[in-house]
C-alpha cells in the first residue's frame, strides 16, 4: 500500500479557519512570537515526558530532554524538534484541528474586531499558539510519535481549509515541526537570528534549547535565587516567559520563600490588565506548580482562591511528591498550607501597597478590585483582610481618591458606633437621596455604593472592626452627634394639622407603605422612604427583584418633614376637607418620587395620569392669574 493511499484529509474546525485567515493577513510585525510559541509547546511536551518518566516505571528513560532548532536557508526550512511525549493519531487531530480552550474563541472575536492590527502577541495565552506557525510559513509539517505508540504520523497543511495526516516511518519519540518559510522571513533560518529570538523570548525555558549544537538558554530558575540576586529586568523577562506577553511589564511581583512547616519558594506576578473587564470571560488560574524544580502542573487552581485567579507565577516545593496527581492536589495538606501562606502574603502585599503608594494601588484596584471583592463572601477566615483592600467613594471622598474602611473610621465622629452606606442605581441618584440630609447636617460620612456588587459585598461583610455596616435608609439608626436646636415653628401652624396630614397620607397610600410618620432626619426634602428594622436596604431589594421578579417587597416607612414648605402648606390646606382629595394625590406623588429616586418605578400609568392632572390644575390656576 502506498503512503498516498493512507493519507487522510480533514477539515479544520470553522473557528480555526477563521483564525488562520486572520493570522495570514495580520500586520503584526513581530513574527518572532511564532518561534516562542513553538518552543513553548516543545517545552510543555518535555515537561510532560519528564513527569511520565518519573512516575511511570515503564517509561523510565535517561536520555536528556532537549529542544533542537535548525534552519536551512536554501531549503527555506526551519525545524523545531523535541523528544517530548509526542502525539498519537487521535491527539494530532484533536490538538491540531480543533479548539479546546474556551478562551480561544473570545480571543478570536477580539482579534477580528480590533481593525486589522489585532494583538497577535497574546495568542499563546489563549491556547492556539501552534497556529502562529502560519504567520511564518506557507506550509507546515508536524512529524510526531507518541511515547505510548510505535506508530508515527505526519500532519501537513498549507493553512487554508484542510490538513492531511499520513503514517510516517522511522520516527523517534517526540515531535518535529517543519516550517516552510515565506520569503519575507527567510532570515529566521539563520543561526544568529534564531539565537537572538531565543534569548529574547525563551531564556527561561527549563530545558536546553540547541541551535547548531550550542545551548542558547542557560538560565537558572530565578525563584530559587535570593531576592537580592535577581534584577528587575530578570523579573520582567520571567513574567513575559510565563505569560507569553512579549511587551508587557507586571504591575508588581512578590518573591517569597517559606521554610517551616513547609518549604517552598514562589514568585507571583500581577498583570497590568484585567481581561474580564474587556468581556473576555473568566480569567483562568495561571500558577505553575513545581516539585523540586520540576513542573507538576501548569495553571494550577488549588494554590490560590478564585478571587486571586488573575495572578501568574511559580510555586516550587521540596515537600511535594513528584507523582502527586491532579485529583489528589486538592486534598493535599502541603498544598493547603502553601495556599494559606500565599494568600496572606498577597493580601499583606496589597495592604502595604495601599498604604505606601495609594496611586499605584488604585491602578491595581481599578483593574482587579472587582475580582478581589469576591473574597469577602467566599474567604471567611480572611474577609477582614480582604475588606481592608476595598475602596469606596463617599460623601467625603470623591471618585479620584476613594476611601478605605480604615480611613473612613479615622474620620468617624467620636461617638459613632456604625459605618454608614447608601446604595443606588448611580452616583448622581445616590447624592440626591433625601436620606443623606441628617448625615450632611451632622457631618457623618456615608459610603456611596453605585456598583451593585459593592452592596452585596458590604451587606455580606456585615461588620468591620466591630462596627456594624448600616444602610442609611434603615429605620433603626443610632446616629452620633446632635442637631442644632430646631428653628421655632411658625405660629400660624397648629400642632394638630400635621397629624391630619399624616392621616390623609396613610389613607391615600394604604398598603403601599407600612407606616407614615414624622421625620427627624430631614431638613429640606418633604419626605423620604426608610426600611423597617432588619429589612434589606432598598438597593438590595431592587437588585433581588431584578434577579427574581417574585421577590416580595417589604413594606417601607414614609417619613415626612413637617418643616418642608410643601408639607407646611398641606398642613394649612388640611383644615378644609375640600382639600382632602388634593392632599391624597400629593401623598401618592411624593411616594412615587421617593421610589423613583431609589431606582424603582411602581405604578407608572398612575404616576403619569397624576402628573397630567397636576399640570392641568396648575395651568388653569396660571391662566386665571396671568391672563
Ligand atoms: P496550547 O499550547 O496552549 O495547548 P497550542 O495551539 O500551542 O495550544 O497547542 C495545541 C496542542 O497541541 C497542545 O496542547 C499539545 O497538546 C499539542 N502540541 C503542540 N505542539 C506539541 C509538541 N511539540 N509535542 C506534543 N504536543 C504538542
Ligand atoms: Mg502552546
Amino acid at each position: 500500500m502506498s503512503a498516498a493511499a493512507d493519507t487522510q484529509e480533514y477539515s479544520f474546525q470553522a473557528e480555526i479557519k477563521q483564525l488562520l485567515h486572520l493570522l495570514a493577513h495580520s500586520l503584526y510585525q513581530s513574527k518572532e512570537i511564532a518561534i516562542r510559541e513553538l518552543i513553548s509547546n516543545a517545552s510543555d511536551a518535555l515537561d510532560k515526558m519528564r513527569f511520565v518518566s518519573l512516575t511511570e516505571e515503564a517509561h523510565r528513560d535517561d536520555k536528556p530532554l532537549e529542544i533542537e532548532i535548525k534552519g536551512d536557508k536554501d531549503a527555506k526550512e526551519l525545524i523545531i524538534r523535541d523528544n517530548g511525549i509526542g502525539m498519537t493519531h487521535e491527539e494530532l487531530i484533536s490538538n491540531l484541528g480543533t479548539i479546546a480552550h474556551s478562551g480561544s474563541l473570545e480571543f478570536l472575536k477580539n482579534l477580528a474586531t480590533r481593525e486589522k492590527k489585532g494583538d497577535v502577541s497574546l495568542i499563546g495565552q489563549f491556547g492556539v499558539g501552534f497556529y502562529s506557525a502560519f504567520m511564518l510559513s506557507d506550509r507546515v509539517r508536524v512529524r510526531t510519535r507518541s511515547y505510548q505508540s510505535n506508530e508515527g504520523w505526519e500532519w501537513e497543511s498549507d493553512g487554508s481549509g484542510t490538513y492531511r495526516v499520513t503514517p510516517a516511518e522511522g520516527l523517534e519519540r517526540g515531535t518535529q515541526i517543519i516550517l516552510h518559510l515565506k520569503d519575507d522571513v527567510l532570515d529566521m533560518a539563520e543561526d544568529w537570528r534564531l539565537k537572538d529570538i531565543i534569548r529574547k523570548y525563551s531564556s527561561f525555558v527549563p530545558h536546553p534549547i540547541r541551535v547548531d549544537g550550542e545551548v542558547v538558554n542557560a538560565q537558572k530558575p530565578i525563584w530559587v535565587e535570593p531576592k537580592s540576586q535577581v534584577t528587575e529586568e530578570q523579573y520582567r523577562q520571567f513574567y513575559q516567559h510565563l505569560t507569553h506577553h512579549s511587551n508587557e511589564s507586571p504591575l508588581w511581583h512578590l518573591h517569597m520563600a517559606g521554610d517551616s512547616p513547609i518549604q517552598f519558594r514562589t514568585i507571583l506576578y500581577c498583570p497590568p490588565t484585567n481581561y474580564e473587564l474587556m468581556g473576555m470571560g473568566k480569567t483562568e488560574h495561571g500558577i505553575s506548580l513545581c516539585a523540586k524544580r520540576i513542573l507538576v502542573q501548569s495553571d494550577c487552581r488549588d494554590l490560590l482562591p478564585d478571587y486571586l485567579r488573575f495572578l501568574y507565577g511559580v510555586v516550587d516545593s521540596e515537600d511535594l511528591p513528584l507523582n502527586v496527581s491532579r485529583e489528589t492536589l486538592q486534598d493535599n495538606s502541603v498544598i493547603r498550607r502553601i495556599k494559606n501562606v500565599l494568600v496572606k502574603g498577597v493580601l499583606d502585599k496589597l495592604q502595604k501597597l495601599g498604604e505606601d503608594n495609594p496611586e499605584e494601588y488604585m491602578t491595581f484596584y481599578k483593574q482587579f478590585g472587582q475580582i478581589i471583592k469576591e473574597g469577602v463572601p467566599t474567604d471567611f477566615p480572611n474577609r477582614e483582610r480582604v475588606a481592608k483592600l476595598l475602596r469606596f467613594t463617599s460623601s467625603q471622598a470623591d471618585e479620584s481618591s476613594p476611601t478605605s474602611l480604615d480611613d473612613y473610621l479615622k474620620r468617624a465622629l467620636p461617638d459613632q458606633k456604625e459605618i454608614y452606606y447608601l446604595g443606588g442605581p448611580d452616583l448622581a441618584a445616590i447624592k440626591k437621596s433625601p436620606n443623606l440630609e441628617i448625615f450632611r447636617r451632622r457631618g457623618i460620612e456615608v459610603l456611596f455604593l453605585s456598583d451593585p456588587i459593592d452592596e452585596f459585598v458590604v451587606s455580606n461583610l456585615d461588620r468591620y472592626a466591630d462596627k456594624p455596616l448600616k444602610s442609611i435608609d434603615s429605620a433603626d439608626l443610632e446616629l452620633p452627634g446632635t442637631d442644632a436646636p430646631e428653628p421655632e415653628k411658625p405660629a400660624e401652624e397648629p400642632a394638630s394639622s400635621i397629624a391630619r396630614v399624616l392621616d390623609l397620607f396613610k389613607t391615600a397610600l394604604g398598603e403601599r407603605v407600612k407606616e407614615v410618620r414624622e421625620s427627624k432626619r430631614l431638613t429640606e426634602s418633604p419626605c423620604c422612604l426608610v426600611n423597617t428594622e432588619g429589612a434589606l436596604s432598598s438597593q438590595m431589594q431592587r437588585l433581588l427583584k431584578m434577579a427574581n421578579q417574585e421577590f416580595p417587597s417589604s413594606g417601607k416607612i414614609l417619613e415626612i418633614n413637617p418643616s418642608a414648605p410643601l408639607i407646611r402648606r398641606l398642613s394649612l390646606l388640611s383644615a378644609n376637607a375640600d382639600n382632602d382629595a388634593f392632599i391624597k394625590m400629593c401623598a401618592l406623588q411624593l411616594w412615587s418620587n421617593a421610589m423613583l429616586l431609589e431606582g424603582s418605578l411602581p405604578e407608572p400609568e398612575e404616576l403619569v395620569a397624576r402628573n397630567q392632572t397636576f399640570m392641568e390644575e396648575a395651568a388653569e390656576k396660571r391662566s386665571s392669574i396671568v391672563l
